[in-house]
């Protein structure tokens, strides 16, 4: 059993992960196990930025959106050497194993760390892509979603006043699952995801005819990982000669209180890391699949690409 463990948070901040770190802390605490916070990500394990916390530490952060212990994106981690002094910093601290929360990328520097040096990690997906292999949920996805909803219910009023078109512009640069989950909720007339191909044309006429027929607005949403809003809006404007605005929300979706699910989720899977790492397991990732925890392998997270849901896809063309 481990006598003393750490927990950091690494790549783009989520809302839940404080909800996460307060559960491994106070668990580990009640297992009467000493923990660790990292500051900021991985850069603060080459960096000594650490300290041992108390249960009070991690009061007053369940309902805060961000992470109080910081996060960051580390350059020198991805180095065999930058990960060698990592494990350094674990041994002269007496820290024995890691929780990890963060996207994919964090979980595959997590997965060369245990490989590398045989330090126990157990990942958990903090990332509001909702991209990691294995889960059906990563902690932030859904303050994020309901963030663009709240978005989209705006930008539907003033678009039907002026009988507009309206891009809005979501985060994704590899993953679709904001925009299309957003999207269907949101009652959006097209969802444009990276996993898929458009041809502007067929979409440009499409409105046109929509128009004719007497539609008073139509509302587009696009990951940025297909194009800008910015771009897409021109191309609109251009082959339709409808008036079009565009809405990019930026980082705004990274913020804000977490809702009830994120907070729970993130809680539920923040004690089941704590006490597998405690009990002296490795290499695994805990997720949520039909809304069950499920205990998955760390090596495969990170190895294996998650595929968009196809009834989503397939639900967001037919209710179009
Ligand atoms: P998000 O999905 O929100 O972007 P992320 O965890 O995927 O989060 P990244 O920037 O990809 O964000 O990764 C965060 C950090 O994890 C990197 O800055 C780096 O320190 C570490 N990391 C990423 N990939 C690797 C890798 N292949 N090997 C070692 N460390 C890595």
């Amino acid at each position: 059993m481990l006598k003393s463990i750490g927990v950091l948070t690494s790549g783009g901040d989520s809302p839940g992960m404080n909800a996460a770190v307060r559960s491994v802390v106070r668990t580990a605490i009640y297992s009467g196990v000493d923990v660790w916070g990292i500051y900021n990500g991985w850069r603060g394990l080459l960096d000594e930025d650490l300290k041992k916390l108390e249960r009070k530490d991690v009061g007053d952060i369940i309902q805060r959106g961000g992470t109080m212990l910081g996060t960051a994106r580390c350059k020198r981690f991805q180095t065999v050497e930058g990960r060698k002094l990592a494990y350094e910093h674990m041994q002269k601290y007496g820290i024995q194993g890691l929780v990890v929360i963060g996207g994919d990328g964090s979980l595959r520097g997590a997965s060369e760390l245990s490989a590398e040096s045989g330090v126990p990690i157990v990942g958990l997906p903090g990332t509001i892509d909702n991209d990691v292999w294995g889960t059906d949920y990563t902690i932030g996805c859904d303050t994020a979603a309901n963030t663009i909803i709240d978005a989209i219910n705006k930008l539907r009023d003033t678009a039907s006043a002026h009988r507009r078109v309206v891009v809005l512009e979501v985060m994704g640069h590899h993953s679709g699952w904001l925009a299309i989950t957003s999207g269907i909720a949101g009652g959006a007339e097209y969802i444009l995801v990276p996993e898929e191909e458009y041809d502007m044309d067929i979409i440009c006429d499409d409105m046109k005819y929509a128009y004719k027929q007497g539609k008073r607005y139509i509302l587009v949403v696009v990951a940025e990982g297909v194009a800008s809003g910015i771009e897409i809006g021109k191309i609109i404007e251009e082959k339709t000669g409808i008036d079009t605005r565009v809405s990019v929300l930026g980082h705004i979706q990274r913020g804000g209180s977490p809702t009830v699910q994120d907070r729970v989720k993130a809680s539920q899977l923040g004690e089941k890391a704590a006490l597998a790492l405690i009990s002296g397991m490795s290499d695994v990732v805990f997720g949520f699949q039909a809304d069950r925890v499920v205990c998955i392998n760390l090596h495969d997270a990170v190895n294996n690409k998650k595929q968009l849901d196809p009834e989503y896809l397939r639900l967001s063309k037919e209710l179009f």
